[in-house]
């Protein structure tokens, strides 16, 4: 095993380092409900239940019974994966560490409630909310019609399904849009391009995939995908930076762009602009913004006192990734349990160890792919996330190697997340 690629496995459990305050020395009968069971809400809720020992009651409330990850979805488009690989129920959570699970859509969040929308309430100590995001709307985009296959699930089956049966064998045109940032996993949607021109240069002749950013550059790993779009799929790939959509005729699949170009394509997967989710807006949790603001040594509102929000949601400026997620998770569990136990979480020696982490592997063709990583650090005086310079590493390349190691770092992740 090469170094980098042991060095990204070790990544993972780092953080578990912050964790120091056994749940003998909590006060009993804490409880904290964390709403949305994804990457970041089912690592709260397990480290929760593990670091306190037990000490803290966890109720885990998603409005699916399984989370189905977006995390490798894009190989679900060329076959290689199915939904049912990537798809996590809450079992080992329940069994394994005593979360209690809920299933239901949240409507209400406040200081000590979560309101469901079968008028349910939880009353806690304490509410995370980890529930990802949500898509702006566009003037006649119907994703039932045109996928936007970046929440996994139905979405990504309907967008494999319009590639298999609606690209024609020869001289076909998939057309992708990718949002204005900061959008969920920066590299992910270059990656799905590559895999786009995958699947099409095997199946035949003359086809393109146009690529409508509305960046004015690609967004991460920026000499792979460069390499990739002017070098192995020059033929096909058509990347146009500073390209926005102002439209979309969901029937005969055009987007309209802002600039009033009209730019047909046999499948169209339009991805809309994110923010958080109309429950946290509702809420008062975004304060007017796009995102949550959080203090990033607790992941607790800047807004709420006592609601935490961790993951995509929230506002700091680290990349939105599931590994971060999973990371922040860790973080905010230990302020948590801190809070619970009636210690501070701003002494001096746990804000020195705040670090975060990020990475995605990117497949570039069926069996080869590169990757990116992360480490972010907590500036103690200006109290924000910063990236750390040198530990910014990228593959530069695709190879086989780098493929197989990007199952074994996902395995290791969907592990630490949910089992
Ligand atoms: C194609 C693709 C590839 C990616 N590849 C990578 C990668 O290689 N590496 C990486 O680190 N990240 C990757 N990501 C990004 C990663 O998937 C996200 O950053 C991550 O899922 C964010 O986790 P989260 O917990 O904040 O949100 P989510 O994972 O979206 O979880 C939110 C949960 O909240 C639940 N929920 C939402 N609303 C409610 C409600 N009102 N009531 C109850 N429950 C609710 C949902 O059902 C869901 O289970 C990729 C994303 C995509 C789309």
């Amino acid at each position: 095993m090469s170094l980098k690629r042991r060095t990204i496995l070790q990544m993972i459990p780092a953080t578990a380092a912050l964790s120091v305050v056994s749940g003998q020395s909590m006060a009993a009968s804490h409880h904290v409900v964390v709403v949305g069971g994804g990457f970041a809400g089912a690592t709260v809720a397990k480290y929760l239940r593990m670091w306190s020992n037990g000490g803290i009651d966890v109720t885990l409330v998603d409005k699916n019974s399984r989370h189905v990850s977006c995390i490798m979805s894009n190989l679900v488009l060329n076959g290689q994966l199915q939904l049912g690989d990537l798809s996590f129920d809450y079992s080992t959570l329940q069994d394994k560490y005593g979360v209690r699970i809920v299933q239901g859509g949240v409507r209400r969040i406040a200081a000590g409630m979560v309101e469901l929308e079968s008028g349910d309430l939880h009353e806690c100590d304490y509410v995370v909310v980890a529930t990802g995001i949500s898509f702006d709307d566009i003037p006649g985009l119907d994703s039932r019609k045109i996928p936007h296959a970046w929440i996994a699930g139905e979405q990504t089956n309907l967008l494999r399904d319009q590639i298999r049966e609606d690209m024609p064998r020869d001289n076909g045109t998939f057309v992708m849009t990718i949002p204005r940032a900061p959008y969920r996993c920066p590299p992910g949607p270059y990656e799905r391009a590559c895999l786009l021109a995958d699947i099409l240069r095997r199946r035949g002749d003359g086809h393109r995939v146009v690529v409508l950013d509305a960046n004015d550059r690609i967004q991460a790993e920026r000499t792979t995908f460069e390499r990739a779009f002017y070098g192995l799929y020059r033929d096909i790939i058509d990347y146009r930076a500073s390209v926005s959509v102002a439209s979309v005729n969901s029937d005969e699949r055009i987007v309209t762009t802002v600039a009033g170009e009209n730019v047909h394509g046999d499948v169209v997967n339009v991805i809309p602009r994110h923010g958080a989710p109309g429950l946290l807006v509702e809420s008062g949790l975004t304060g007017g913004g796009r995102w949550a603001p959080v203090n990033p040594t607790t992941y607790e509102s800047s807004l709420i006192p006592g609601v935490y929000v961790v993951g995509d949601s929230q506002a700091t400026a680290q990349p939105k990734s599931g590994h971060m997620a999973n990371s922040q998770a860790k973080v905010c569990a230990d302020a948590i349990i801190r809070a619970a136990a009636g210690l501070s979480t701003q002494n001096r020696e746990r804000l020195a160890n705040i670090t975060t982490n990020s990475a995605c592997f990117s497949p570039i063709t069926a069996t080869e792919a590169s990757w990116l990583t992360a480490v972010f650090r907590l500036n103690t005086e200006t109290r924000a996330m910063e990236l750390v310079p040198e530990s910014l590493g990228e593959a530069h390349d695709w190879n086989s190697e780098n493929y197989s190691a990007m199952f074994d770092w996902s395995e290791n992740l969907f592990a630490d997340t949910f089992r």
